[in-house]
Protein backbone atom coordinates (compact mmCIF):
# COMPACT_ATOMS: atom_id res chain seq x y z
CA UNK A 1 0.00 0.00 0.00
CA UNK A 2 1.00 3.64 -0.27
CA UNK A 3 1.00 5.97 2.72
CA UNK A 4 1.62 9.69 2.39
CA UNK A 5 3.96 11.43 4.79
CA UNK A 6 3.58 15.17 5.07
CA UNK A 7 6.58 17.13 6.33
CA UNK A 8 7.65 20.78 6.46
CA UNK A 9 9.71 19.94 3.38
CA UNK A 10 6.90 18.47 1.33
CA UNK A 11 4.97 15.23 1.02
CA UNK A 12 6.31 11.85 0.04
CA UNK A 13 4.58 8.57 -0.62
CA UNK A 14 6.01 5.54 1.12
CA UNK A 15 5.42 2.05 -0.16
CA UNK A 16 4.72 -0.36 2.69
CA UNK A 17 2.69 -3.29 3.94
CA UNK A 18 0.11 -3.04 6.69
CA UNK A 19 1.91 -5.92 8.42
CA UNK A 20 5.17 -3.95 8.40
CA UNK A 21 6.76 -3.15 11.76
CA UNK A 22 6.75 0.44 12.96
CA UNK A 23 10.54 0.49 13.00
CA UNK A 24 10.84 -0.74 9.45
CA UNK A 25 8.42 1.97 8.37
CA UNK A 26 10.25 4.66 10.38
CA UNK A 27 13.46 3.66 8.65
CA UNK A 28 11.81 4.01 5.25
CA UNK A 29 10.57 7.47 6.18
CA UNK A 30 14.00 8.40 7.50
CA UNK A 31 15.71 7.45 4.28
CA UNK A 32 12.97 8.91 2.06
CA UNK A 33 13.39 12.31 3.70
CA UNK A 34 17.08 11.77 4.36
CA UNK A 35 16.60 12.78 7.98
CA UNK A 36 19.84 12.90 9.93
CA UNK A 37 18.47 14.02 13.30
CA UNK A 38 15.53 13.06 15.47
CA UNK A 39 12.08 13.11 14.00
CA UNK A 40 8.60 12.12 15.05
CA UNK A 41 5.85 10.71 12.93
CA UNK A 42 2.29 11.48 13.97
CA UNK A 43 -0.90 9.69 13.14
CA UNK A 44 -3.02 12.87 12.88
CA UNK A 45 -2.56 16.43 11.78
CA UNK A 46 -3.07 17.58 15.39
CA UNK A 47 0.20 15.76 16.22
CA UNK A 48 -1.13 14.14 19.36
CA UNK A 49 -0.43 10.48 18.65
CA UNK A 50 3.20 9.77 17.78
CA UNK A 51 4.20 6.43 16.25
CA UNK A 52 6.42 4.94 18.92
CA UNK A 53 9.37 2.85 17.89
CA UNK A 54 8.65 -0.88 17.91
CA UNK A 55 9.95 -3.94 16.13
CA UNK A 56 6.88 -5.93 17.00
CA UNK A 57 3.99 -3.55 16.51
CA UNK A 58 2.75 -3.25 12.97
CA UNK A 59 1.25 -0.34 11.08
CA UNK A 60 -2.16 -1.88 11.74
CA UNK A 61 -1.60 -1.08 15.42
CA UNK A 62 -2.25 2.57 14.54
CA UNK A 63 -4.95 1.64 12.03
CA UNK A 64 -2.84 2.86 9.14
CA UNK A 65 -4.36 2.00 5.78
CA UNK A 66 -3.72 2.50 2.09
CA UNK A 67 -3.97 6.17 1.19
CA UNK A 68 -3.64 7.48 4.76
CA UNK A 69 -1.57 10.56 5.54
CA UNK A 70 0.91 10.75 8.42
CA UNK A 71 2.62 13.89 9.70
CA UNK A 72 6.32 14.27 10.22
CA UNK A 73 7.95 16.75 12.57
CA UNK A 74 11.65 17.31 12.71
CA UNK A 75 12.69 17.24 16.29
CA UNK A 76 13.90 20.48 17.73
CA UNK A 77 11.86 20.51 20.88
CA UNK A 78 13.16 18.19 23.60
CA UNK A 79 9.73 17.86 25.16
CA UNK A 80 8.11 16.16 22.22
CA UNK A 81 8.09 12.39 22.16
CA UNK A 82 10.96 10.81 20.29
CA UNK A 83 10.14 7.97 17.95
CA UNK A 84 13.24 5.95 18.71
CA UNK A 85 12.42 5.62 22.38
CA UNK A 86 9.78 3.82 24.30
CA UNK A 87 8.37 5.12 27.54
CA UNK A 88 8.82 8.65 28.72
CA UNK A 89 11.83 10.31 27.18
CA UNK A 90 14.20 11.90 29.64
CA UNK A 91 14.43 15.63 29.41
CA UNK A 92 17.49 16.64 31.35
CA UNK A 93 20.96 16.04 30.06
CA UNK A 94 22.07 14.54 33.31
CA UNK A 95 19.44 11.81 33.05
CA UNK A 96 20.60 8.34 32.31
CA UNK A 97 19.83 7.71 28.65
CA UNK A 98 17.31 5.10 27.63
CA UNK A 99 18.21 3.18 24.51
CA UNK A 100 15.85 2.31 21.69
CA UNK A 101 13.43 -0.45 22.52
CA UNK A 102 15.42 -1.82 25.38
CA UNK A 103 15.10 -2.13 29.09
CA UNK A 104 18.50 -1.28 30.36
CA UNK A 105 20.32 -3.68 32.59
CA UNK A 106 20.89 -2.45 36.12
CA UNK A 107 24.63 -2.71 35.63
CA UNK A 108 24.47 -0.15 32.82
CA UNK A 109 22.39 2.35 34.76
CA UNK A 110 24.80 1.91 37.64
CA UNK A 111 27.92 2.36 35.52
CA UNK A 112 26.47 5.39 33.74
CA UNK A 113 26.31 7.13 37.10
CA UNK A 114 29.82 6.24 38.19
CA UNK A 115 32.57 8.77 37.93
CA UNK A 116 34.91 6.04 36.71
CA UNK A 117 38.20 7.86 37.14
CA UNK A 118 41.13 5.89 38.50
CA UNK A 119 42.45 7.12 41.81
CA UNK A 120 46.21 7.62 42.17
CA UNK A 121 48.17 8.09 45.35
CA UNK A 122 50.84 10.69 45.82
CA UNK A 123 53.98 9.55 43.98
CA UNK A 124 56.87 9.68 46.51
CA UNK A 125 59.41 10.32 43.73
CA UNK A 126 57.64 12.68 41.37
CA UNK A 127 55.17 14.61 43.51
CA UNK A 128 56.65 17.77 45.05
CA UNK A 129 53.61 18.66 47.13
CA UNK A 130 52.26 17.74 50.53
CA UNK A 131 49.93 14.82 51.33
CA UNK A 132 46.77 16.81 50.48
CA UNK A 133 47.95 18.28 47.19
CA UNK A 134 47.46 16.95 43.67
CA UNK A 135 49.58 17.36 40.57
CA UNK A 136 49.88 15.96 37.07
CA UNK A 137 51.58 12.86 38.48
CA UNK A 138 48.77 11.95 40.84
CA UNK A 139 45.49 13.41 39.57
CA UNK A 140 42.91 10.71 38.82
CA UNK A 141 43.18 9.10 35.39
CA UNK A 142 40.40 8.55 32.89
CA UNK A 143 39.06 4.97 32.84
CA UNK A 144 40.32 4.55 29.28
CA UNK A 145 43.89 5.58 30.04
CA UNK A 146 45.96 3.37 27.75
CA UNK A 147 49.08 3.23 29.88
CA UNK A 148 47.05 2.16 32.89
CA UNK A 149 45.15 -0.52 31.00
CA UNK A 150 48.38 -1.89 29.59
CA UNK A 151 50.01 -1.89 33.00
CA UNK A 152 47.03 -3.80 34.43
CA UNK A 153 47.14 -6.23 31.52
CA UNK A 154 43.68 -5.23 30.35
CA UNK A 155 43.66 -5.84 26.61
CA UNK A 156 40.52 -3.89 25.77
CA UNK A 157 38.81 -1.04 27.52
CA UNK A 158 35.29 -1.61 28.83
CA UNK A 159 32.25 -0.45 26.89
CA UNK A 160 31.45 2.28 29.41
CA UNK A 161 35.02 3.53 29.32
CA UNK A 162 34.74 3.66 25.57
CA UNK A 163 31.60 5.79 25.83
CA UNK A 164 33.48 8.19 28.13
CA UNK A 165 36.34 8.31 25.69
CA UNK A 166 34.06 9.15 22.77
CA UNK A 167 32.14 11.76 24.64
CA UNK A 168 34.81 13.23 26.85
CA UNK A 169 33.04 12.59 30.12
CA UNK A 170 29.91 11.49 31.86
CA UNK A 171 27.97 14.73 31.25
CA UNK A 172 28.16 14.52 27.52
CA UNK A 173 27.05 10.93 27.03
CA UNK A 174 23.42 11.91 26.82
CA UNK A 175 24.02 14.61 24.24
CA UNK A 176 26.01 12.22 22.13
CA UNK A 177 23.41 9.59 22.48
CA UNK A 178 20.78 11.92 21.07
CA UNK A 179 23.03 13.31 18.39
CA UNK A 180 25.19 10.42 17.38
CA UNK A 181 24.68 7.02 18.88
CA UNK A 182 21.10 6.75 17.69
CA UNK A 183 21.78 7.88 14.15
CA UNK A 184 23.03 4.78 12.41
CA UNK A 185 23.37 5.19 8.69
CA UNK A 186 22.41 2.61 6.17
CA UNK A 187 25.45 2.26 4.01
CA UNK A 188 24.89 1.16 0.44
CA UNK A 189 27.78 -0.56 -1.31
CA UNK A 190 25.90 -1.29 -4.50
CA UNK A 191 27.08 -0.28 -7.94
CA UNK A 192 25.08 2.69 -9.18
CA UNK A 193 22.74 1.48 -11.89
CA UNK A 194 22.58 2.87 -15.38
CA UNK A 195 26.13 4.17 -15.84
CA UNK A 196 26.54 5.06 -19.51
CA UNK A 197 30.34 5.34 -19.52
CA UNK A 198 30.97 1.66 -20.17
CA UNK A 199 29.43 -1.81 -20.40
CA UNK A 200 27.31 -2.68 -17.37
CA UNK A 201 29.09 -4.19 -14.40
CA UNK A 202 30.85 -6.69 -14.16
CA UNK A 203 32.10 -5.87 -17.68
CA UNK A 204 32.90 -2.32 -16.68
CA UNK A 205 33.16 0.01 -13.69
CA UNK A 206 34.26 3.60 -13.18
CA UNK A 207 34.62 6.13 -10.39
CA UNK A 208 31.10 7.43 -11.02
CA UNK A 209 29.31 4.16 -10.40
CA UNK A 210 31.53 2.29 -8.01
CA UNK A 211 30.65 2.35 -4.32
CA UNK A 212 32.93 4.28 -2.02
CA UNK A 213 35.59 2.31 -0.20
CA UNK A 214 34.80 0.93 3.21
CA UNK A 215 37.34 0.32 5.94
CA UNK A 216 36.55 -2.05 8.75
CA UNK A 217 37.96 -1.02 12.07
CA UNK A 218 38.61 -3.38 14.89
CA UNK A 219 36.33 -2.76 17.85
CA UNK A 220 38.48 -1.25 20.59
CA UNK A 221 36.25 -2.17 23.54
CA UNK A 222 34.53 -5.13 25.10
CA UNK A 223 30.88 -5.29 26.05
CA UNK A 224 31.60 -7.82 28.76
CA UNK A 225 35.00 -7.86 30.41
CA UNK A 226 34.80 -11.20 32.12
CA UNK A 227 32.53 -14.25 31.99
CA UNK A 228 32.36 -16.78 34.79
CA UNK A 229 30.24 -19.89 35.13
CA UNK A 230 28.52 -20.30 38.44
CA UNK A 231 28.95 -24.04 38.21
CA UNK A 232 31.86 -25.63 36.28
CA UNK A 233 29.77 -28.67 35.30
CA UNK A 234 27.53 -26.36 33.38
CA UNK A 235 30.13 -25.48 30.82
CA UNK A 236 31.80 -28.91 30.97
CA UNK A 237 28.65 -30.63 29.83
CA UNK A 238 28.18 -28.13 27.08
CA UNK A 239 31.77 -28.42 25.85
CA UNK A 240 31.69 -32.19 26.08
CA UNK A 241 29.29 -32.41 23.20
CA UNK A 242 31.82 -30.61 21.04
CA UNK A 243 34.72 -32.66 22.35
CA UNK A 244 32.95 -35.93 21.61
CA UNK A 245 31.46 -35.10 18.24
CA UNK A 246 33.51 -32.22 16.86
CA UNK A 247 30.22 -30.58 15.93
CA UNK A 248 29.25 -27.06 16.73
CA UNK A 249 26.45 -26.42 19.13
CA UNK A 250 24.58 -23.32 20.12
CA UNK A 251 23.63 -22.41 23.65
CA UNK A 252 21.94 -19.38 25.13
CA UNK A 253 23.57 -18.20 28.33
CA UNK A 254 21.40 -17.14 31.23
CA UNK A 255 22.72 -15.23 34.18
CA UNK A 256 23.42 -11.73 35.40
CA UNK A 257 25.79 -8.82 35.02
CA UNK A 258 27.58 -6.91 37.74
CA UNK A 259 30.32 -4.29 37.84
CA UNK A 260 33.79 -5.73 37.39
CA UNK A 261 36.04 -4.64 40.22
CA UNK A 262 39.35 -4.85 38.36
CA UNK A 263 38.43 -3.22 35.05
CA UNK A 264 37.52 0.48 35.08
CA UNK A 265 33.77 0.72 34.40
CA UNK A 266 33.88 -2.95 33.43
CA UNK A 267 31.17 -5.60 33.46
CA UNK A 268 31.39 -9.14 34.73
CA UNK A 269 28.87 -11.73 33.58
CA UNK A 270 27.97 -14.74 35.68
CA UNK A 271 26.33 -17.58 33.78
CA UNK A 272 23.90 -19.62 35.82
CA UNK A 273 22.41 -21.79 33.08
CA UNK A 274 22.91 -22.71 29.44
CA UNK A 275 19.82 -23.32 27.39
CA UNK A 276 20.41 -25.47 24.36
CA UNK A 277 17.58 -25.00 21.91
CA UNK A 278 16.63 -28.04 19.80
CA UNK A 279 19.24 -28.44 17.07
CA UNK A 280 20.33 -31.11 14.63
CA UNK A 281 24.01 -32.03 14.57
ZN1 LIG B 1 51.25 14.76 42.77
ZN1 LIG C 1 30.54 3.75 -14.44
Amino acid sequence: MLVAVQSPEGTKRIECKSSESINSFLRKVQSAFDVKADFTLYRERNRKVPLLSSDRKQLTHYGIQQGDTLYLSFQSNENKPVPMETGTPSKRESDVPTFPNTLEDKVDTYLFKQNGTIHRDRDPKLCQHGPKGKCVHCIPMEPYNEAYLQEQNIKHMSFHSYLRKLTGGIDKIYIYYRGKFAALENISCKIKDGCKEHLPWPQGICTKCQPSALTLNRQPYRHVDNVVFENPFLVERFLNYWRCTGHQRIGILYGFYEPHKDVPLGIKATVTAIYEPPQVR
